[in-house]
């Protein structure tokens, strides 16, 4: 079948460059999962250790499946977006029990894991078993928009559906791996969301955009994310060398997560109204010293996270509560919020101490 030139161009181009990757020479589908999932919302400056330390300490499918959610969290501190971490372990369960262990090789089954949805599917089948699925991801509809100048959103399900037409007629059948490949690696080179480099560009005399002087607007969202602000105050309350920490239950931002006892407040916050007020609703604590109080922010996609983190020490007995010592707190997956506090705060001065 005659290819598309767009397919024809992105193939040549393609030789030309060398983007080494460390899973782009495998073909493992475990290996390239796990690359995958890393690399959502991550960029590949950063994501790029963390695949590297999951490989080796999970080197197969199974051992995924046999460790627990909070040592797969530890590993994972610093990612952020635990529930990537908290599908991949449900899907490596899945894997081992319903296909001992074997990766699944149908595009169908592959969607059908939790955490997996058609970009992912696409990507796993194509790389590591050249299926014939386009990968649609951020890269490929600003490629896409820009070079056939199209103005349909790519947040709507019509402009999803249009997008993902358009990438199964491009892609070249035989070569499904190197395309999918090649039409990331062009969007992540060449077409880059500002400033793309239209001057080199092997598209330049094809592209729409380039011709309409519209690649600057491209793609189009409709959608304005909406995001809503928290404020949350933790109590770090310390008795000698531990403080009580718990797990998250609620199904909410951060799951299964650790952190300090806390209270979400609507109001104003002092530290008069946090003492007074709140502490006495999260713990009956009644002496105690102040070591330190600090606001911080943290930003997820929907939502402005500020912390209270309120720091209090005590000789008192609190017995319905299990304090954790200091030097332990780096085998629990916290939050980025308190993990940076506990660094800063409670785990320097324990180096001091020792
Ligand atoms: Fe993108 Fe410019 Fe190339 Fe068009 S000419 S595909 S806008 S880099």
């Amino acid at each position: 079948m005659k290819k598309h030139p767009f397919t024809n161009k992105l193939l040549q181009w393609h030789k030309t460059i060398d983007r080494e990757l460390p899973w782009k020479s495998t073909s493992d589908p475990y290996k390239i999962w796990i690359s995958e999932i890393v690399l959502q919302q991550t960029r590949v400056s950063q994501g790029t250790s963390y695949y590297l330390k999951l490989i080796k300490n999970y080197p197969t499918v199974q051992d995924l499946a046999n460790s627990s959610e909070d040592e797969l969290f530890s590993h994972w501190q610093g990612l952020g977006y635990y529930s990537r971490a908290r599908n991949l372990h449900k899907a490596a369960k899945i894997i081992a029990t319903e296909y001992n262990g074997t990766f699944p090789k149908l595009y169908s089954q592959i969607l059908q894991l939790p955490g997996i949805g058609p970009y992912t599917a696409a990507a796993i089948s194509s790389f590591a078993y050249n299926l014939p699925h386009a990968v649609v991801d951020g890269n490929v509809y600003r490629v896409l928009s820009r070079y056939f100048d199209s103005h349909e959103p790519i947040d709507t399900s019509t402009g999803k559906k249009k997008y993902q037409q358009i990438a199964d007629q491009l892609i070249d059948k035989d070569k499904a791996a190197l395309y999918n490949q090649a039409i990331m690696d062009f969007g992540a080179l060449v077409c880059t969301p500002s400033q793309p480099h239209c001057d080199t560009c092997p598209m330049q005399y094809d592209c729409k955009a380039l011709a309409e002087a519209t690649a600057h607007m491209l793609p189009v969202k409709t959608r304005k994310i909406k995001r809503k602000t928290r404020k949350f105050v933790f109590f770090v309350i310390q008795n000698g060398d531990a403080v009580i920490i718990e797990k998250r239950q609620n199904n909410d931002i951060w799951k299964a997560l650790y952190q300090f006892p806390m209270l979400e407040s609507t109001s104003t916050i002092t530290e008069e109204s946090i003492i007074k007020l709140m502490l006495p609703r999260v713990m009956n604590i009644k002496h105690f010293n102040i070591r330190s109080y600090n606001s911080h922010q943290q930003k997820l996609t929907h939502q402005d996270i500020f912390a209270h983190i309120i720091h209090l020490t005590t000789t008192e007995q609190i017995t319905d509560h299990t304090f954790t010592p200091i030097n332990k707190l780096a085998y629990y997956a916290f939050p980025k919020v308190l993990q940076q506090w506990i660094e800063t705060h409670l785990l320097s001065s324990q180096k001091v101490i020792n």
